[in-house]
């Protein structure tokens, strides 16, 4: 059936391409059927043996007749079936024309909307030839668009932008492009389109004259280049600055700390600490100020190094713990055990920011105190600090702005607490570059908890190693004793991690009654209670618990009396280590000496004073500076070393060298870095020079700098130092750095 209906289709394509040809057929063969017909008939009448029969005739002719109807009624039959279909032909034609006429309309249509486009439309063949164009383009090429079509025009490209494409094959690209109106930047979107099958995709190219957008952004990336450079000068302005202040503030701390250990009368004493005080707040404000323009240029780089959690918090706990005590303040740090025992991460700027906070508890806090607590974050590897207080506390509409730079909750509250209001900034920014988060829960007249969660890392294979070595008190009882609550908590909390049923009673006398209940393995009496009700406890305490041990800050050491009531003693704020150790201590041991320093030493070695004796260095001072060299000089006899002073580099290379070749080197170099003729960048290279290939030991040289910048810190490691110190120099730093070196001497000799 298809087939003959392909075979009907071919020859009626055929007939309609070759119509002279049918014309000819048709007309052949009803002139060979007339002739052949009236041929026949006539020869046939005409023959002598034709035997003409009328009847027959009338048969024949009756027969051609039926013949002819029958082929009438067929034609008449097809006609009529033909005129069903031409009708239906008909009516398909029209739902086809209007179909038609709608196409053309929308084609119209999408003409004009792309006529009237702003952006460029440019249609491409293979070759490259223009096939369409829209007014936009044909307006910015300033040609008609009959001279564009079939051309290869393409504008002058001034400049070419990067290229990307999109998944579905677009190109996107900018380019800056000389026209008429002058340059213009154009961002192109270019793609293929397919046309009638058989005939290559055509490129459709779009293009938007983004030339203002384009001038803006550059506008901007200049303004912000420009931002840029005027910040880092301004950074390097502040380190410049705060170096020149930092070397006659050095003068004045340092002097008024020699002043205050000289004679004086309380007057004298009174303005000595002043002047101490005043530089040390000047110097505070300046380290603040240098610290926020180096993070504002982006320039504190992490340092990635192992530390010990619990000491880190419980160091920062011990050094606030003198200002929250004098303002009777309770201070107390609890790091918890499920914590690894170190950690990767920056020590250093992770002490700055908790430092910053636990400052700020104390100094917005009159009554109660303050608590630091560590524990494991919300995510794995993540360590939450939280530093709570029961202080003033901050309104819920300051509680988004005190992050800000310069901003302080209440300005008129801030006046009487001082401070720059750039503390919360600096910390959050730390936070924040160490992929950490900050966050702040208060409620005025209640108190705040700021919480800092930070990941670090713990040290591979140590996540089993434990903070402290825990005793196990399963099963034990301890009651503490403590008139208030902050440290008392945080120690009961840490003595039921440990397996310990605890009991904290806040005044001595229901503690006394208790005691009878049970046996009590230890009972600790803080110190801040009244002195005869803790010797009663004591010595209450005596027939009912085997540790009997008193707590106290080091300023109320002296208030105690000597008492053999005790067991043994701990400072507040208290290390979990020397908590661990008291209790681990089984039995009764005899009362430690509670007078002077003894007691310190009987309770934690870690108090001990560093009385270092030192072992006497010969010390080369480089310093430009009279005041800072004088400072320097008195410092180091004072710690028994000798000290030679040098005002400039070549001066310190030329002592350096006599003393060497006299037999007598110097045993370290304090190297100012900044000097006249030879700095001491210099002056150490050319140390390090002579040095080199001669045996003998390699003189010590440490940088003596208030320059904190990290290049700076770089170029001095380069030159060959071996370490630093930075100015101002207090006793403690530079009593550290010699007794270190002091050691090694002894060990090396
Ligand atoms: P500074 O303390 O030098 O003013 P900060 O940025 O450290 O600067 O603190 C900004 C402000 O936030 C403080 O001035 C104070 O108003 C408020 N603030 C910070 N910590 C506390 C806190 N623990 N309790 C109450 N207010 C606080």
């Amino acid at each position: 059936m298809g087939r003959i209906f392909r075979v009907k289709l071919r020859l009626r394509r055929f007939a309609r391409r070759h119509p002279w040809l049918i014309i000819a057929i048709r007309s052949f063969m009803i002139f060979s059927a007339a002739f052949g017909g009236a041929y026949g008939f006539i020869t046939g009448a005409r023959s002598e043996h034709s035997g003409y029969d009328a009847h027959a005739f009338a048969i024949g002719t009756s027969f051609l007749f039926a013949v002819a109807c029958v082929a009438l009624a067929t034609l008449s039959m097809r006609l009529r079936w033909m005129r069903k279909k031409m009708r239906k032909i008909a009516l398909h034609n029209e739902a086809l024309a209007d179909r038609n006429w709608e196409l053309k309309e929308a084609e119209e249509r999408a003409r004009s909307l792309f006529e009237s486009q702003g952006d460029l439309i440019v249609l491409r063949d293979a070759e490259g030839r223009i096939t369409f164009v829209n007014e936009a383009y044909c307006e910015l090429a300033e040609a008609p668009r009959s001279a564009l079509i079939g051309s290869q025009f393409a504008f002058t490209v001034l400049e070419q932008g990067d290229a990307a494409i999109e998944t579905n094959g677009t190109r996107i690209h900018d380019q800056k492009i000389a026209t008429g109106l002058g340059p213009r930047w154009i961002a192109w979107r270019e793609g293929l389109i397919r046309t009638d099958a058989g005939r290559p995709a055509e490129l459709e190219c779009v293009g938007r004259d983004v030339t203002d957008r384009t001038e803006t952004e550059r506008a901007l990336a200049e303004a912000r280049d420009q931002a840029d450079a005027a910040s880092r000068a301004k950074s390097r302005f502040l380190a410049m600055a705060s170096h020149e202040i930092r070397t006659p503030l050095n003068g004045i701390i340092g002097m008024s700390s020699l002043l205050m250990d000289t004679p004086l009368t309380p007057e004298q004493m009174t303005y000595a600490k002043a002047v101490k005080t005043s530089g040390d707040a000047l110097l505070s404000l300046i380290e603040e100020l240098l610290d926020y323009s180096k993070i504002e240029a982006g320039k504190i780089d992490l340092e990635q190094r192992p530390f010990a959690l619990s000491a880190l918090i419980e160091d920062i706990t011990e050094l606030l713990a003198p200002r929250a005590q004098a303002r009777q303040l309770e201070i107390a740090a609890c790091v918890d055990e499920r914590l690894p025992a170190q950690v990767i991460g920056d020590a250093a700027r992770l002490r700055q920011v908790l430092l910053n906070l636990a400052g700020n508890a104390i100094k917005f806090t009159s009554t109660g105190g303050v608590a630091l607590i560590v524990e494991p974050g919300i995510w794995p590897n993540e360590v939450s600090f939280l530093v709570r207080d029961t202080g003033i506390g901050i309104a819920p509409e300051a509680q988004q702005r005190i992050f800000r730079e310069f901003e302080q909750a209440d300005a008129r509250i801030g006046r009487n607490y001082g401070g720059t209001g750039l503390g919360l900034a600096i910390s959050e920014r730390i936070v924040k570059r160490m992929g950490g988060r900050i966050a702040l829960e208060s409620k005025p007249g209640q108190g705040s908890t700021f919480e800092v969660a930070i990941p670090l890392a713990a040290i591979d294979g140590d996540s089993e190693q434990k903070t402290v070595a825990m005793p196990d008190l399963t099963g034990q009882s301890i009651m503490l004793v403590a008139p208030q609550s902050i440290e008392a908590s945080l120690v009961a909390r840490r003595l039921q991690r440990w397996g310990g049923q605890t009991c904290v009673v806040t005044d001595a006398a229901v503690a006394q009654a208790l005691l009878p209940e049970r046996a009590w393995h230890a009972v600790l009496i803080d110190g801040a209670l009244d002195a005869d009700d803790v010797e009663k406890l004591g010595a209450a305490a005596r027939a009912h618990a085997t540790q009997r041990i008193v707590m106290f800050t080091p300023a109320t050491r002296h208030d105690l009396k000597p008492s053999s009531a005790f067991t043994g003693y701990l400072v507040k704020p208290l290390r979990a280590a020397s908590l661990a150790t008291r209790l681990s201590i089984a039995g009764e041991v005899a009362s430690p000496n509670l007078a002077g320093e003894a007691l310190i030493e009987a309770i934690d070695p870690k108090e001990t004073p560093s009385t270092s004796p030192s072992s006497g260095l010969s010390v080369l001072v480089a310093e430009d500076n009279e005041i800072n060299a004088l400072l320097m000089r008195s410092l180091l006899t004072r710690l028994g070393h000798r000290a030679v002073i040098a005002t400039n580099g070549e001066a310190a290379l030329e002592s350096w060298l006599a003393a060497k070749s006299a037999g007598t080197p110097y045993d370290l170099v304090l190297m100012d870095i900044q000097m006249p003729q030879l700095d001491g960048i210099g002056a150490t290279r050319q140390i390090r020079a002579r040095e080199a290939g001669q045996a003998g030991l390699r003189t010590p040289v440490l940088a003596l700098t208030a320059n904190t910048l990290v290049e700076d810190r770089y170029a001095c490691f380069e030159a060959g130092m071996d370490g630093f110190l930075i100015k101002p120099l207090d006793r403690e730093k530079l009593a550290e750095a010699l007794a270190g070196l002091a050691a090694t001497r002894h060990l090396a000799a």
